[in-house]
């Protein structure tokens, strides 16, 4: 039996709701899953507006561009990340200038921040990484004091809250990724939350081709956008994943706290809770200590016989020609180290407390 690295889980529930959007949501049933969905998601993500979109990756651009960046800002962020988080500032012309994590959550490090802001900055993106909440104490206080934006990029992060609140809702604007490969999926499918009337307002008109809410019948925009809103019928399904928010959520803690527990004795980092946080253990992910003799390819090899899909913790952007050549690259040496040993360990609803078991006993057999 094939070990996924990650797999949605789809009931009944889910089918019914998608089968209902496909058989009725059409004419003035049009609009009824994503207008469900959204609140959902206002509901979810504690904040006051929420626009679904086709994916996390374009909420990341409209919001971008709706803060009006352009060449020559500069967006802070943490070298460790998905190219997904730096792909929409190079779109707009700007400049991601990449900065070190910290050696416990994987997460943007402030101190860092702190040294690499100019006159250019213009934002910073916080990335929770693998469900590790980023230290948005310290992040909210330098980026009042600088006067530039915090932007959370949660696309792992759901089930993730920091001092009770659902992580996402705490900056400038956050968006929110529904991969099929997230805690909770549409398919495809992402969406932008924010507290402010006039950005929500900015990126709903660029989500609809820059027509603005009162021109909706009419086919002329204020301005050009983008077409990336979500469909009826992957609202249908992100609407049965919500309904079952707590029990997906749930589920990632405790394989998580599975693997912790079978893995005691192993000189690694895991995934960190920190005071006063809920971790959602998108993906429970290890890094050796300093330390500790660990023999990654060996151990990725041997999965890949057993069938089991695990995959290595995320390169440094900067180590990509394609981003560096158009980036400003700052110290790195935590991403470097977290990227070369790192590795992420299966998790999905279904597996089987068998498969976390021989996951772990084969990981144990490269440690020496
Ligand atoms: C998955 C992911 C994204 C992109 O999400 P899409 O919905 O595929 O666009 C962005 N940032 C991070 C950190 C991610 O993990």
């Amino acid at each position: 039996m094939k070990t996924h690295y990650t797999k949605p889980s789809i009931t009944d529930l889910e089918v019914q709701y998608v089968t209902d959007a496909a058989a009725n949501g059409w004419g003035d049933r049009c609009y009824e899953y994503i207008e469900m969905f959204e609140s959902k998601l206002r509901g979810a993500f504690d904040a006051q507006y929420a626009i679904a979109t086709s994916s996390c990756t374009g909420a990341l651009q409209m919001g971008l561009h709706a803060l009006g960046l352009g060449r020559g800002d500069e967006v802070i962020m943490a070298d460790t990340n998905w190219v997904a988080t730096a792909a929409p500032v190079l779109h707009l012309g700007a400049t991601p200038v990449l900065v070190d994590i910290e050696p416990d959550s994987w997460c943007i490090d402030p101190e860092a921040v702190v040294e690499s802001l100019t006159p250019n900055t213009k934002a910073i993106v916080a990335t929770h990484l693998y469900g590790n909440v980023a230290d948005m104490e310290r992040l909210q206080s330098i980026a009042v004091e600088a006067g530039v934006s915090l932007i959370e990029d949660a696309a792992e992060a759901i089930g993730s809250y920091w001092r009770e609140r659902h992580v996402g809702g705490l900056g400038t604007f956050g968006v929110f990724s529904f991969h099929g490969s997230k805690t909770i999926t549409t398919g495809e499918g992402g969406a932008l939350v924010t507290d402010d009337p006039e950005l929500h307002c900015t990126v709903l008109q660029l989500s609809n081709h820059g027509r603005s809410q009162s021109q909706m019948l009419d086919f002329i925009p204020d301005r050009i956008g983008y077409k990336y809103k979500i469909s009826n019928v992957q609202a249908a399904l992100g609407c049965a994943q919500f309904e079952r928010f707590e029990e997906l959520v749930q589920r990632k803690r405790t394989i998580f706290e599975t693997y912790r527990s079978l893995l005691s004795d192993l000189p690694v980092y895991w995934n960190v809770e920190r005071p006063s946080c809920q971790n959602g253990y998108w993906l429970p992910t290890i890094v050796p200590m300093r330390q500790a003799k660990f023999d990654r390819k060996g151990f990725i090899n041997e999965c890949r016989q057993q069938d089991i899909d695990v995959r290595p913790f995320f390169r440094p952007l900067s180590s990509m020609g394609a981003v560096r050549k158009k980036a400003v690259c700052r110290p790195n040496c935590q991403s470097e180290f977290a990227g070369e040993f790192g590795v992420n360990l299966p998790s999905y609803f279904d597996m089987t407390e068998q498969q976390q078991v021989s996951v772990s006993s084969t990981l144990k057999k490269f440690f020496a």
